[in-house]
């Protein structure tokens, strides 16, 4: 798996690293808050280790983030806290495990073993509309018999209607749950995007599943 490690303590991230690599994963490691949601954009990472003091912006603060701009890569929150309020302040802000600093690096591998292995919480495995279904787990969808590959952020885009399907969503909603902070509004990416996955949804179907609502945004599913 590749997995990025947040973490600001240089001999306890080089600890971690070490200990995932003996168990094969790809590691990146980052040592402030504030670069998480560019790693993501650009890695597709299976889960992340996100340390709750950090320094600029706190480790909650991240996972809120991460999860108001689409993301559902499995976190696992790490913290030297161990008070029911950080407990659930952490679970709140999206993330799906928590450890407790100190613990041993076989308690952390095998929390990530299992993180990798399930859904995040509150997901199907598979989105259905129509004749189209996309699998959250190998980031695949599937029209008809035909598999098609989508890149990160057409797979965010695509979840994102199909888990609202035959609604209308705006260019608004969709930004908020697909790209981060710093979206630039006037930008014309949602259409290029959608662009894109009209071409590999709907070319050679005479039913088109991507629909434009003109005025209002975008809608997936052409029937109920
Ligand atoms: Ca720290």
């Amino acid at each position: 798996m590749r997995i990025l490690v947040v973490e600001d303590e240089t001999r306890m991230a080089a600890l971690i690293r070490q200990g995932l690599e003996e168990e094969s994963h790809a590691v990146d490691v980052v040592g402030n808050g504030t670069d998480v949601l560019h790693w993501v954009q650009s890695t597709d990472y299976d889960v992340i280790l996100l340390d709750i003091m950090l320094p600029e912006k706190d480790g909650i603060t991240v996972c809120r983030e991460l999860r108001a701009a689409g993301y559902t890569v499995p976190v696992l929150m790490l913290t030297a806290r161990d008070t029911l309020t950080d407990k659930v302040k952490g679970l709140d802000s999206g993330a799906d495990d928590y450890l407790v600093k100190p613990f041993a690096i076989q308690e952390l591998t095998a929390r990530v073993r299992a993180l990798g292995r399930r859904e995040a919480p509150g997901k199907t495995a598979e989105l259905i509309v129509n004749d189209l279904t996309l699998d959250t787990a190998t980031k695949r969808a599937k029209r008809g018999d035909k598999i098609i590959e989508l890149k990160a952020k057409e797979y965010a885009l695509l979840e994102t209607l199909m888990r609202h399907p035959y609604q209308v969503l705006s260019r608004q909603q969709i930004i908020e749950r697909v790209w981060d902070m710093d979206y630039d509004s006037e930008s014309k990416l949602i259409e290029v995007y959608i662009h894109w996955l009209r071409k590999k949804i709907d070319d050679g179907h005479d039913e088109k599943l991507i629909q434009t609502v003109h005025g209002l945004g975008y809608r997936i599913g052409s029937h109920e």
